[in-house]
């Protein structure tokens, strides 16, 4: 593989990180991988793998880093051709971002930018409840919602230490319209 652009897309749940990944990897011609969406379809195709993660992702807890990193292996394995990839979701704990690093030092390759999307916690659970009545997302019930909160405060947050220290991370204030903040995301990409 070439050098090519790794983005990790960051935020909370509900912060728009899936909305706009979807966008970036259309402008750019990268790979998006939203680790939600692969278990999702698991889940929805009732394999073997998505029988194991069902109640967890229902729960609104973190499936096993093991099961994530099996996950992101492949992806790479299967996706050797492209220019970039928009990762959404992934990585959510330290194990799993340190893990991250060891397999793209194994392809010649390393995280390029963390960006994170900034969203008070108020508009956080607004957009969530939203969200849970137009999709009919089972994880998007407001007991599971602050349980997603509190996985992201407890696990996920400290990635903000962890890629800072790397000098990676980069925020913007995730509130706006759609738009406004694609071009906001965009701007810092090309930096
Ligand atoms: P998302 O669509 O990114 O909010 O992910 C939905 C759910 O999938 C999460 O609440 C977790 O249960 C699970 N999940 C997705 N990505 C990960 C990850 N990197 N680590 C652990 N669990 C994950």
């Amino acid at each position: 593989m070439e050098h090519i652009f790794i983005l990790i897309l960051f935020g909370p749940p509900g912060a728009g990180k899936g909305t706009q990944a979807v966008k970036i990897a259309e402008r750019f011609g990268w790979k998006h991988v939203s680790t939600g969406d692969i278990l999702r379809a698991e889940v929805a195709h009732g394999t073997n793998l998505g029988s194991k993660v069902k109640a967890v992702i229902e729960a609104g807890h973190l499936v096993s880093d093991e099961l994530l990193i099996e996950i992101m292996e492949s992806v790479f394995r299967l996706n050797d051709k492209v220019k970039g990839f928009v990762l959404d979701g992934f990585p959510r704990t330290l194990k799993q971002a340190r893990e991250l690093d060891k397999m793209l030092i194994k392809l010649g390759q390393k995280v390029k930018l963390v960006l994170a999307l900034d969203v008070n916690e108020d508009e956080l659970v607004k957009r969530l409840i939203k969200r849970a009545r137009e999709q009919d997302r089972k994880d998007d019930t407001e007991e599971v919602i602050k349980n997603r909160l509190v996985q992201y405060h407890n696990h996920t947050s400290p990635l903000i230490d962890y890629y800072k220290e790397q000098n990676l991370f980069k925020e913007i204030f995730g509130e706006g319209t759609i738009e406004e903040i694609f071009e906001k995301l965009c701007s810092v990409i090309k930096k």
